[in-house]
């Protein structure tokens, strides 16, 4: 994490609604966001116009999806006095100044945008030749700039992300004469490593290969006896590699150092088979979520909830996105 961005730093991440949480979001994104919300004025949104980008065919799961990643949220530990959770739709500036930056946004630039051709790999299963998906990183820009963000994380290998809301920015800012929006930096963040799937390759709702962080101790069992391992160990007899093997990577995000070690050991000298450590592994993973799921089923109880906090955190967003449209209206000739 940079070290160079003072304390009071408004940061900016959002997520879309379009499924449940698996360990890959727990480890890649969720403890950053914890993370941030003591080192920096933190603002997290459920991104539920981009999920209608590609949801659009199947808008009714977005409601339903965006309540749940709230109360996942509140249950990992995001506290709403510490941070501003929110959701897009509540705050309409978003796709007023979206249609300021599309008059000044050249098509070729969300052609060649790494965001966009990353997103189409992503969300591959769907229709995505609409104008609403061709737009999404103008929408993305719009989420940042309405809120005045100074900063949005990234993984390291990923800050030309925002490279084309940087650009937007200095295009605006130099067409209308005024340096009145904030170009955001890259907040250059450790997320968590690449989280392996069961079947070995990146944890994935479309590969079907995740496992939720809701999923239940049995489910958990289940899926971790189905793990892949190395897969040249064919044989308990046969020496294994550790370092190749996709169970023992999420095994080291959640098991304390001496008791990887130890299994590392035991694999690398075939004493030890993988049938014992899927097992062991199924039962850290359950222990390691347990106080995570209890929380959770407490907020279950309290239905409304999820909308409560959201609401709050509009209240404490519109000003600022009010703000910003007053500006730009004026700007564009308009206001
Ligand atoms: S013993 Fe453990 S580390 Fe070795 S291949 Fe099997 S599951 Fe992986």
């Amino acid at each position: 994490m940079s070290t160079s961005m003072p304390a009071t730093l408004r940061v900016l991440t959002g997520y879309r609604p379009t499924g449940r949480l698996h360990l890959g979001h727990w480890f890649g994104n969720l403890q950053n966001m914890l993370k941030l919300q003591d080192e920096y004025d933190a603002f997290y949104f459920v991104a539920d116009w981009h999920a209608l980008t590609s949801e659009w065919q199947n808008p009714a799961s977005i409601r339903r999806y965006t309540e749940d990643m709230v109360l996942d949220w509140l249950a990992a530990g995001l506290d709403p006095a510490r941070c501003t959770i929110y959701r897009q739709s509540d705050v309409p500036e978003v796709i007023e100044l979206e249609l300021y930056f599309n008059m000044v946004l050249p098509m070729s630039w969300l052609e060649r945008t790494p965001s966009y051709k990353e997103q189409q790999q992503q969300i591959g299963d769907k229709d995505l030749s609409n104008v609403g998906f061709f737009l999404y990183p103008s929408m993305m820009a719009a989420d940042i700039v309405v809120l005045q963000a100074g900063a949005v994380p990234v993984g390291e290998d990923q800050a030309p992300h925002l490279e084309l809301t940087r650009e937007i920015v200095r295009r605006f800012n130099a067409t209308y004469g005024k340096n009145c929006l904030v170009e955001p930096q890259a907040l250059i963040a450790k997320l968590g490593a690449r989280v392996p799937g069961t079947d070995g390759r990146k944890m994935s709702k479309s590969y079907g290969n995740g496992i939720f962080i809701n999923d239940t101790p049995d489910e958990i069992r289940r899926k971790a006896m189905s793990f892949m391992t190395d897969p040249a160990r064919k044989l308990k007899t046969d020496p294994g590699n550790p370092a190749i093997c996709p169970l023992h990577q999420v095994h080291k995000l959640i098991a304390d150092t001496d008791r990887i070690e130890s299994w590392e050991q035991c694999c690398q000298s075939a004493e030890c088979g993988c049938v014992a450590h899927k097992r062991e592994f199924a039962e850290d993973l359950v222990a390691y979520l347990s106080e995570f799921q209890s929380r959770r089923a407490q907020l279950d109880k309290q239905p409304g909830y999820a909308w409560e906090v959201l609401e709050a955190g509009a209240n404490r967003v519109r000003p600022i996105a009010k703000e910003t449209i007053t500006t730009c209206r004026q700007l564009v000739g308009i206001g």
